[in-house]
Parts: C-alpha cells; structure tokens; sequence
C-alpha cells in the first residue's frame, strides 16, 4: 500500500492545502497529514484547533488522516512507516527553503523522499499568514479558506479586530 505523509503547521488549513490534500489522495492510497505541534511559530490555532479543523474539511476524502506530532518529521515518518513525505511549491521563495529541508532530510533519513506538487495557480499567492493577516482586520476571508475556517477566524478576531470593518 502506498501512503505519504503531509506534514505542516496548517494555522490554519487554507483551500491552497486542501488543493494539495486532494491531489495526494488521488495519488498514494492513503495520505496521512501530520499537524506540527511543537511549533517555533507560536501559532493563532492550538494544535487541537487545527488538527479539528483539519478533520472536518478532510471528512469527505475516505483515504486521508489527521495527526498530530511533535519533534523531527522524519522521525514522525519512520515512527509510521511511511517513505514518502509530500509539500507543497507556490514560488520560487519556497523552492529555497524546501530545497534546504528536502536536502538535510535525505542526509539524516535516505529512506524517506520528498515529493513536491505545485500548486494550482488559483492559489499560488495564498499563506497561512496572509489569511491571518487578513481576518485581524476583519475581512472577509471564505475566498481563501473553508467556511468552518472562515467562521473559526471570525471567532478568533471578534473583539479583537485592528480596524477596518466588522461584520458580525
Ligand atoms: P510549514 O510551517 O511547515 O511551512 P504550512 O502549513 O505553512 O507549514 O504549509 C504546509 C505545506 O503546504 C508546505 O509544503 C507549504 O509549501 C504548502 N502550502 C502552503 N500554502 C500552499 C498553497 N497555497 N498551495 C500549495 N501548497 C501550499
């Protein structure tokens, strides 16, 4: 049976992921997104709140799963017995870094590969940060993110919003 792993901070999951999760479950038999909780990046979304809201939007893919980890990817993988792990390239500023990661990995793990899928190029220019930058100041975001996400952000921001307008 093939199986990948998609591993990432997912703060929060955005359509730009969810793009990603399709394709993979299309290619291996089953994909397993590990949601990273020991994260440098002081996350807006507690591990539980992405890894739920992960769930939710992957309930209608049958062969995807939703974990979480904390600590080297690569040991995650291993830990799982999977050998191939999957991210995601929208610019040539990620290809630098993901090349760097990639690279170290197969130092420290030969057995495990990184695949990279491009993105779609509807949402090339679409991040994490971007969304979140975005809902502080009380915009709309259901263009970028699933509902349940949107509606997650709003939450997250109500009262706290920096300007700009609010809408319920
Ligand atoms: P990390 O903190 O590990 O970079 P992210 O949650 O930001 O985690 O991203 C996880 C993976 O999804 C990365 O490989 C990233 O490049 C990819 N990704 C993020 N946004 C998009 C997008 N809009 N289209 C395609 N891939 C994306």
């Amino acid at each position: 049976m093939s199986r990948a792993l998609y591993p990432g901070s997912f703060d929060p999951v955005t359509l730009g992921h969810l793009d990603i999760i399709h394709r993979s479950a299309a290619i291996f038999d089953e994909v397993v997104i590990g949601v990273l909780s020991n994260n440098a990046k002081s996350p807006l979304f507690s591990t539980e709140e992405r890894v739920k809201m992960l769930v939710e939007v992957t309930r209608d893919i049958p062969n995807v799963y939703v974990e979480r980890f904390s600590g080297l990817t690569v040991e995650f993988a291993r830990q799982r017995d999977i050998h191939v792990m999957i991210r995601g390239l929208r610019a040539v500023t990620d290809f630098e870094y993901e090349l760097q990661i990639a690279q170290s990995n197969r130092k420290v793990a030969e057995d495990i590969d990184t695949l990279f899928l491009t993105t779609s190029l509807e949402y090339a220019y679409l991040s994490s940060s971007i969304v979140k930058e975005y809902s502080r100041y009380g915009m709309d975001v259901t263009t970028f993110v699933p509902q349940l996400v949107a509606e997650a952000l709003r939450d997250k921001f109500d009262g706290k919003l920096l300007g700009g307008n609010k809408n319920g």
